[in-house]
C-alpha cells in the first residue's frame, strides 16, 4: 500500500515518473491536470469553467478541484493506494487534503519533490509543445509554481514527509532513485 503526493515544477517529469511508479505499485495515478484536460476536451461544465485559467497558466479556482479530489479518493480503486500528481498546488489545497485524509482514515506516505533547474524546465516544456506550453504561458506557470506551490515543499519537509530527487537525470535513473527512497521512507 503506497500513497504519494508528487510536487515539482512544470516540466520536472512528475507525470512521467508518476505514471511509471503507479504502474510498478499497481495503484491509480491521479493527475488533476489530466482530469481537467479531459473535462476541457469533453466540454463539461467543469471544463468550460477551467479552460481560460489553464490557457493562461493560472491555477483553476480551488473550489473546482475539491469535490473532484474528494470523489476520486473515494473511488474503490484508490483503496489500494494512489499517486496524486498536481494536487495540492497551494496551501489551501494542502489544508483541504489534510482534512480529507483524516476523514477517510488515510495518510500519505511521502511527498516527492522532483528538482530540475529552471533553464532545463523551460527547454523541456518548449519541446513538449502542449497547448499551454507557449513561452509566455510557461513563464506564468513557473511564476505560479514558485509563488503558490513551492512553499509546500518547506511545509512537508518540516513534517518529515519530503523526499527529494534530482530530476535532471535519465528517466530510469530518476525512477530507480525514487523507488529506493520511497521503500526506505
Ligand atoms: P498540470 O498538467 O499538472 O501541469 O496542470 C495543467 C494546468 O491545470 C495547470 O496549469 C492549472 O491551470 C490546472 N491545474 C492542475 N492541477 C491543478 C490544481 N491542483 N489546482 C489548480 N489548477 C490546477
Amino acid at each position: 500500500m503506497v500513497r504519494l503526493i508528487f510536487l515539482g515544477p512544470p516540466g520536472a517529469g512528475k507525470g512521467t515518473q508518476a505514471t511509471l511508479l503507479a504502474k510498478s505499485f499497481s495503484i491509480p495515478h491521479i493527475s488533476t491536470g489530466d482530469i481537467l484536460r479531459g473535462a476541457v476536451a469533453e466540454r463539461t461544465d467543469l471544463g468550460l469553467k477551467a479552460q481560460a485559467y489553464m490557457d493562461r497558466g493560472e491555477l483553476v479556482p480551488d473550489q473546482l478541484l475539491l469535490d473532484m479530489i474528494r470523489n476520486r479518493l473515494n473511488q474503490s480503486d484508490a483503496e489500494s493506494g494512489w499517486i496524486l500528481d498536481g494536487f495540492p498546488r497551494n496551501i489551501a489545497q494542502a489544508d483541504f487534503l489534510d482534512q480529507l485524509l483524516l476523514e477517510i482514515h488515510q495518510s500519505c506516505d511521502a511527498v516527492v519533490n522532483i528538482d530540475v533547474p529552471d533553464e532545463v524546465l523551460v527547454s523541456r516544456l518548449l519541446e513538449r509543445g502542449r497547448k499551454d506550453d507557449s513561452e509566455e504561458v510557461i513563464r506564468r506557470r513557473l511564476d505560479v509554481y514558485r509563488s503558490q506551490t513551492a512553499p509546500l515543499i518547506d511545509a512537508y519537509r518540516n513534517r518529515q514527509q519530503l523526499v527529494s530527487v534530482n530530476g535532471n537525470q535519465p528517466i530510469d535513473t530518476v525512477t530507480s532513485e525514487l523507488q529506493r527512497l520511497i521503500e526506505h521512507k
